[in-house]
């Protein structure tokens, strides 16, 4: 069975596992500065935790923060943990970021951040984004905190300028779907010093040491998470996700959509053992990302379809965290895709607007809607073979 995705791991992670941490957090940290060429880099335990702590430090409550619809939830629980409300932006196609016609009028008086999502590690317009919040800026006359959300994206360019050098932070997801991994965890990247400094003594001073259990928790989920993926295992994790609750049970702790909840361990520091993760991450992904792009390129050339599947045109400088498509019969696709034991995933399955905490009464976000039911994602992971593309390139 080829996986809906696949974390890009190693021997050397593997034998991390069983040994002393080889790096420390600050050394994660300046690994990833150097790697992005930013300034400062701050880590947490989740992105969303990494989210949560800026809004604070910065002094942002009581106001309104622009995000898109088609997310992924822990975002608007960010905003609403740090006593703010999210105004939620439809979404467009094919970028499946948000609409650029509908920005202007999202703003109000209210406004004092905007998260700017680079989905599927699709660029936004850093020009239209940066010309925006100055012209609101000048308009309010306060502050607009511009916050590009990276998970999928890291440093994805939109025309050749890098989306985390521009706006006052950039956020980081590191769980083992995101493009690389330091098992859980999160970061935030700065163009200012000392902006990086004030978020850094906020958060030593707000998150707490994690008891020894943290570590060997780690270790035994990276385990885990080894034997699930590899290929003799998956079909039994196949299997355990589709057939069974077993799997759900567990990853529902840490993203629950019904409820504003964060896990209980959201508060505690990035371990060193964590980190020693990402750093061995951090030596592999140029790699990573140029063989995700160039199996998105190959599946582009090669995909035959009869017109089951809507598949859309390369997206210039995208770094394919996800390769997206619609499909009006997505159950229908994903049997058969199984049959050629092939796992499509269905990425994004709500709508936030939709979502019980958030749901508002007279507003549409048609887009996001059709997404959450029509959206699915072909495996395009670096450890994917040639002989695996052409068996994914021929799906209806
Ligand atoms: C994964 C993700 C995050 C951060 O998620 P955590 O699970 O809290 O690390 C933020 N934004 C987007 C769009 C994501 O997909």
């Amino acid at each position: 069975m080829i996986p809906r995705f696949k974390p890009f791991l190693g021997l050397q992670e593997f034998l991390q596992i069983f040994s002393k941490s080889k790096f420390n957090v600050e050394e994660f940290e300046d690994r990833f500065s150097s790697l992005f060429s930013v300034a400062d880099s701050v880590a947490f335990p989740y992105g969303r935790s990494a989210l949560l702590h800026f809004l604070s430090t910065v002094g942002v409550s009581d106001s309104e923060i622009i995000m898109p619809s088609y997310s992924c939830s822990v975002v608007a629980h960010s905003i609403v943990l740090s006593g703010n409300t999210p105004v939620f932006v439809d979404i467009s196609i094919p970028d499946f970021n948000m609409d650029t016609d509908l920005l202007e009028t999202s703003f109000t008086k209210k406004t004092k951040a905007i998260v700017a999502t680079h989905i599927f590690g699709n660029p936004m317009n850093l020009d239209l984004l940066e010309q925006l919040v100055k012209r609101k800026e000048k308009e309010y006359g306060h502050k607009i905190w511009l916050i590009q959300d990276c998970a999928h994206s890291f440093d994805v360019c939109y025309k050749n300028r890098s989306v985390i050098s521009s706006g006052d932070v950039s956020l980081f997801g590191l769980n083992i779907s995101k493009s690389m991994t330091s098992v859980f965890g999160g970061m935030l990247t700065f163009n200012d010093i000392e902006l990086a400094d004030k978020v850094r003594l906020h958060r030593d001073s707000k998150l707490k040491k994690p008891n020894i259990m943290k570590s060997l928790k780690r270790r035994i989920y990276l385990l885990a998470v080894f034997f699930a993926f590899s290929s003799f295992f998956y079909s039994l994790t196949y299997y355990l996700q589709t057939r069974t609750k077993i799997l759900k049970g567990l990853t529902d702790s840490y993203h629950l959509d019904e409820k504003i909840h964060f896990p209980e361990d959201s508060n505690d520091i990035m371990i060193d053992f964590e980190a020693s993760i990402g750093v061995l991450q951090i030596e592999k992904y140029r790699h990573m990302i140029k063989t995700r792009q160039q199996n998105a390129a190959t599946l582009h050339s090669k995909i035959v379809t009869k017109g089951k599947l809507k598949i859309f045109p390369p997206i210039e400088g995208s770094t394919y965290s996800h390769f997206v498509c619609l499909a009006d019969d997505k159950s229908d696709l994903m049997k058969k895709a199984e049959k050629k034991g092939i796992q499509l995933g269905e990425i994004i399955q709500y709508s936030i607007p939709s979502l019980p905490p958030y749901i508002e009464k007279g507003k549409a976000f048609p887009v996001s809607e059709m997404a959450s039911k029509k959206a699915i994602n072909l495996p395009i992971h670096p450890s994917l073979s040639r002989k695996d593309l052409n068996r994914i390139s021929v799906l209806d």
